[in-house]
């Protein structure tokens, strides 16, 4: 039973046929891709502050010292972006970071909003009419929180990262599975594309990780909006040090992802973690959003491959390499989008275009 399945009442079994089946792919069973996307993106870093203390995680500040940037730092971000070329506005967050943080709480009612949710709809309506498309990761939301920006935003996402319990996620608040498996399940009955992930070598094991990829694929089958799934290694950082998984156990993941998942659900590794030039060849079609610009702030000790790096990459493997929007063609040609949304993209020129 998935911890947390009962409380969200999840129901997702699995079968054990299934688990041997995806337990038993390694590199030879499946095929390099044809392309490799990414999408050109700058970085958000709405706020620091977030309710779990996950021990792999640089990214949030305790109480006291977390930030949260105002429209007018957003505002410029933003603009950079833009110029830059940039499509998509990638806002990161904590986990609900105005639930424990009061100081971030009294500035987002001085700034008129009840919620971090009211603020970010109000940046994203600021990204659009700037000409850049959020692409919002708020961590866990509930219906009526996803509700609030789901128009405004072409994607969203947020990593299953495992559907075990373990250690890194401990202490006083850790983040349940089941609950993010109700993210993945709320984005479904929205309508919302969306990104996930597994994150490897935070305690998991093969069983764990072929688990989490069925989950992410019986929630897929059920509503048709997951368009990447995300296999990232954990990685040292000031908080973590016990290392990231080896290349085999990187090569093993990806297979088993691309095996596991329906081919219209891109496998994606990120450059700047993973030693993607090795793992090419074990299915990987996607190398995310990358930025020409902004740090990686949830992983800032890891600078992003400069865009040249990419096209050497795609070279390599002997493919052309392909930027996309935040969202994949197939949701925007289904209509799954806003109005809103669609004006902004029918205004970018690159739907199944090549341009890097
Ligand atoms: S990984 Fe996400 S949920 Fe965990 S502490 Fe970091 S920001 Fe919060």
């Amino acid at each position: 039973m998935i911890p947390g399945a009962a409380e969200y009442n999840i129901e997702i079994a699995f079968d054990e046929r299934e688990v041997e089946r995806a337990l038993s792919v390694g590199p030879e069973d499946v095929s390099p891709a044809p392309k490799l996307t990414f999408a050109k993106n700058v970085f958000v870093p709405l706020t620091t502050a977030c309710r779990y203390t996950c021990t792999y995680c640089t990214y949030f500040d305790p109480p006291g010292e977390a930030s949260l940037l105002s429209r007018e730092e957003v505002r410029e971000i933003l603009e950079t972006g833009v110029e830059a070329g940039c499509t998509e506005a990638l806002f990161t967050f904590g986990d609900d970071p105005d639930d424990r943080y009061t100081e971030i709480h009294d500035q987002l009612a001085a700034w008129g909003h009840d919620s971090i949710h009211t603020y970010l709809r109000e940046l994203c309506e600021l990204a659009l009419d700037r000409g850049i498309l959020p692409h919002s990761n708020p961590g866990d939301q509930t219906r009526k929180q996803m509700e609030l920006v789901a128009d405004l935003n072409p994607s969203m996402g947020v990593m299953l990262e495992t559907t075990t319990e373990v250690q890194a996620h401990g202490g006083p608040r850790a983040k349940s599975p089941g609950q993010r498996l109700a993210t993945l399940r709320t984005a479904g009955e929205l309508g919302v594309p969306f990104t996930t992930g597994i994150l490897v070598g935070i305690g998991e094991d093969w069983q764990d990780r072929a688990e989490s990829l069925l989950a992410i694929r019986e929630l897929h089958e059920r509503y048709g909006h997951i368009q990447e799934v995300i296999i990232q290694p954990v990685s040292n950082n000031e908080r973590w040090q016990e290392g990231s998984p080896d290349l085999d156990t990187m090569r093993r993941t990806v297979a088993m992802a691309r095996a596991t998942l329906p081919d219209e659900v891109s496998v994606q590794v990120p450059p700047n973690l993973a030693p993607v030039r090795e793992l090419l060849d074990c299915g990987v079609d996607d190398l995310g959003g990358v930025s020409p610009i902004t740090d990686d702030h949830i992983n800032p000790d890891y600078a992003w491959p400069a865009l040249r790096e990419l096209e050497e990459i795609a070279a390599q493997a002997g493919v052309p390499l392909e930027e996309r929007l935040p969202v994949h063609d197939r949701y925007v040609e289904e209509d799954w989008l806003s109005e809103r949304v669609m004006r902004e993209i029918e205004s970018f020129s690159l739907i199944s275009a090549t341009r890097v």
